[in-house]
């Protein structure tokens, strides 16, 4: 089952076919996608699934639990033997998630690069309450990443994929700092997976999104997650940025992309500590990722909240934040420093 088949490049998008067989798949295949991506490339990829095996799909409209188990149980039910998942994260984390509930092979396709989730043994699926949830699941057995139709989503969406992979920066110094308290253990290897993802793009030639950029952010954002699945945790990927980024999941009334929101925390965190920033704040301002907090339609109050409960988030994970200065008036002027340096 774990074939770890693994292709990242221009047209990949054409060896959907090739891919199955390599890993012996037949029988039924349900595919499922996001509407607008099967609209757009459905096309190319359902002949090659018909191709292989007897081909059921369903179109993914929701990223709620209960769907994800819904589709896991149809997949029990009708003795489906493997799940192909195209679009975005939404789609990919219900393919995931219920590949995993019914332990089946799993081919995904992400269409965007928006997170590090796309390839990870994490599904973010909505609660009743409509609250995103983490939850623990395998690693996708398959995956093909076209960078060139990745190269056509929109560039938000690919800034916002930078975002989660700077976020790196700022977890593993707080991965350093709470060993160092003993709050937490190293993993050496997990740690320079993560490190060697940050320092790809970080140390990139290129200086704007082009189909040759997208492969190294590509690259990046699938190392972070095989540093998760090695780490058996999201440690490696995930500090008080993400605490703070999960804070305003819950209680920001505009919901941006996760990638922008871990890398306003990183900066903002970083700030916050007295640690210089001005490395990744280029980096940021190079590719245009835009996280100033006003244009992100965070509110002051909301930013000093989020920052003073982010800890709560998770009660696991040691980070700066649980020893840092939250005094409000701090705060207040960080916020406002802000606004004028991003
Ligand atoms: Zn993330």
């Amino acid at each position: 089952m774990k074939n770890n088949i693994l292709k990242i490049g221009s047209d990949k998008i054409t060896e959907v076919e090739s891919t199955l067989r390599d890993a012996k798949i037949s029988g039924k295949i349900l595919y499922i996608a996001d509407p607008y991506v099967d609209s757009l490339y459905g096309h190319i990829v359902r002949p090659q699934i018909a191709a292989v095996g007897k081909m059921k799909d369903q179109l993914v409209n929701y990223n709620t639990i209960a769907y994800a188990m819904e589709v896991a149980e149809r997949v029990i039910a009708t003795d489906i033997d493997c799940i192909v998942a195209m679009g975005g994260g939404k789609t990919l984390d219900v393919g995931k998630y219920s590949a995993f509930i019914s332990k089946r092979p799993f081919l995904s396709i992400p269409t965007t690069i928006s997170h590090d989730g796309i390839v990870s043994p994490i599904a973010v699926l909505k609660r009743q309450d409509n609250k995103p949830k983490s939850l623990g699941c395998t690693m996708p057995s398959m995956i093909i990443l076209d960078t060139r139709l990745v190269a056509s989503c929109p560039p938000q969406l690919i800034k916002a994929g930078i975002g989660d992979t700077i976020s790196n920066y700022m977890a593993l110094k707080d991965w350093d700092f709470a060993v160092s308290r003993g709050k937490d253990e190293m993993n050496g290897y997990a740690y320079m997976m993560s490190r060697t993802s940050l320092d790809a793009i970080m140390k990139t030639q290129f200086d704007h999104i082009c189909p040759e950029f997208i492969e190294v952010l590509a690259n990046s954002l699938v190392l972070s997650g095989i540093a998760m699945d090695y780490a058996g945790s999201s440690r490696p990927v995930s500090g008080s940025e993400h605490l703070f980024s999960h804070a305003l999941d819950y209680f920001c009334e505009k919901q941006n992309l996760h990638g922008f929101n871990v890398a306003f925390g990183t900066v903002a965190v970083l700030k916050l500590i007295d640690q210089d920033y001005s490395e990744v704040l280029k980096y940021l301002k190079k590719f245009n990722v835009d996280i100033n907090p006003e244009h992100m339609e965070i509110p002051e109050d909301t930013f000093v909240y989020c920052m003073q409960h982010a800890i709560e988030m998770r009660s696991n994970r040691y980070t700066y934040l649980h020893e840092a200065d939250l005094n409000e008036g701090k705060l207040r002027k960080i916020y406002k420093e802000l606004l004028e340096e991003l």
